[in-house]
């Protein structure tokens, strides 16, 4: 018995990996349509409405649901209590757009949230068009397939607080219903039904992107997770795609306004540092110097401050018109001092009092002929009083002209940076280049991989299983 007894133990322990999290047939999942709203138009041609009270209601055509508070909505004159299913034999249309499945109508905070819930896979077919172009290789769509099947079921949930399990955004993936629909897609996600990536029995966290530009990026250097999975892959074949090169211009101002935006402040920007180079060349973290500060942050951090769409991707290199370095400041500030002792000690006191915006400090270094427009301006500003009263804090410390400067820092590293009042980013590929990239696994489905081989290849250490 003893031995019976320990067999199944380990009969029990091998089977558990293969239980993954009990999907054994295929799962549904709820997409959040339309959050907080307080009206919505549903239409079909027989639907059915459910409320939470075990009430019932036929309608046929156009329905205007209106939020009627307290967790009810008001539909055909009648009130139904929150959560409320709307069920069809056919396709239920919101505001004008078809979806599969059924709605379910969720409270949310003095309105309601319309949730989309159906089957997984019916879910893909409305998800995969905003990834891939149907016209692509067969196998292609098919990875692509498998990476939005397992990136959903790792993510499901995600919204649970909200009461369902994924958006329908860029946030989680975009999905657009029936509307999205293309027999080519559906085709590779038939073909690949139930298929997912497993790392230690659950489903991976597949990410992908578009374009990678050569090599993909270690997750960590993107969201700092040290995932096995998710690390640098070279490109196996070399392609072109609409981002194989791309540039951006930017001033340092609007720089320095964006980050400050995404709460880095370090003022204008008139240096970028690159601090890591990862694999291809791809930038992973840069020092940003600004007239209030410096800091070294992740590029990715830059790319989402900058825009995503602008800096597409954080493999670029970087040029500026030159600008300045506190080693420019300091020779400048020296200049200007010899120039005329009395007014540089004049500038020298109402820098040190604060009359001067860190731009105008800017443009002083940079246009020493405006000091003097400055110096008038500064001083009908606070009164010639003022001035003189402060004499007794001259200094002739030329770091005064900067007077946030972080003096720690030394001179030599920053000459690794590139100056400027204005940069040139020029790079390749889009995305955050973590995991698959389509346009990486479109070439390698052009050179006969099938779907199996690209998304092993882009997740190393996953293992391919069918579910259900
Ligand atoms: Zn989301």
């Amino acid at each position: 018995m003893k031995f019976w007894f320990k067999m199944s133990l380990v009969l029990f322990l091998l089977l558990v990996p293969f239980c993954v999290q009990g999907i054994s047939k295929e799962p549904a999942i709820s997409v959040g349509l339309a959050q907080g709203v307080s009206s919505c138009a549903i239409r079909s041609n027989n639907m059915t409405f459910y409320d939470a009270s075990g009430k019932q209601v036929n309608m046929k055509g156009t329905v205007t649901v209106k939020s009627g508070g307290r967790a009810s909505v008001i539909v055909g004159g009648k009130s139904l209590a929150l959560p409320v299913t709307v069920r069809s034999k056919g396709l239920l249309y919101l505001n004008d757009k078809p979806y599969r499945g059924v709605f379910v109508l969720v409270a949310s905070s003095g309105s309601f949230t319309v949730v989309n819930e159906l089957p997984l896979e019916d879910y893909l077919k409305g998800v995969l068009k905003m990834e891939v172009n149907p016209s692509w290789p067969a196998e292609v769509l098919r990875a692509q397939a498998i990476t939005a099947r397992t990136y959903a079921l790792a993510e499901k949930g995600r919204h649970g607080s909200a009461g369902f399990d994924l958006c329908a955004t860029d946030h989680c993936i975009p999905y657009r219903g029936v509307n999205a629909e293309d027999p080519k897609l559906t085709h590779a996600i038939e073909s690949t039904r139930g298929m997912v990536l497993l790392y230690q029995g659950k489903p991976a966290r597949t990410f992908f992107h578009s374009d990678s530009g050569g090599w993909t990026t270690d997750v960590q250097s993107v969201w700092g997770a040290d995932i096995p999975y998710l690390k640098p892959v070279q490109e196996p074949f070399q392609y072109q795609s609409p981002y194989s090169s791309w540039s951006f211009k930017i001033s340092g101002d609007e720089l320095g306004r964006r980050l400050s935006q995404a709460g880095i402040n370090v003022g204008s920007v008139f240096e970028i540092i690159p601090v890591k180079i990862g694999p291809g060349d791809r930038v992973e973290m840069v020092e940003v110097v600004g007239t209030k500060g410096r800091k070294t942050i992740k590029s990715h951090e830059l790319r989402m401050a900058l825009g995503a769409k602008e800096l597409k991707s954080t493999v670029f290199s970087l040029d500026g018109d030159g600008g300045t370095t506190r080693r420019d400041v300091l020779a400048a500030s020296e200049d200007f001092i010899d120039e005329s002792q009395s007014d540089s000690a004049t500038l020298i006191s109402l820098t040190q009092e604060g009359a001067f915006t860190s731009e105008e400090l800017m443009d002083m270094l940079l246009h020493p002929e405006k000091r003097g427009e400055y110096l008038k301006k500064a001083l009908a500003r606070r009164g010639k009083s003022t001035a003189k009263t402060s004499k007794k804090s001259q200094k002739k410390d030329p770091k005064l002209l900067w007077p946030q400067w972080d003096t720690s820092a030394d001179d030599e590293v920053k000459t690794r940076g590139v100056r400027g009042t204005t940069f040139l980013f020029q790079g390749k590929g889009w995305g955050h280049g973590v995991g698959m990239s389509q346009w990486g696994a479109k070439a390698m489905a052009e050179n006969g991989w099938p779907a199996e081989k690209i998304v092993r290849y882009y997740y190393p250490g996953t293992e391919l299983r069918k579910l259900y």
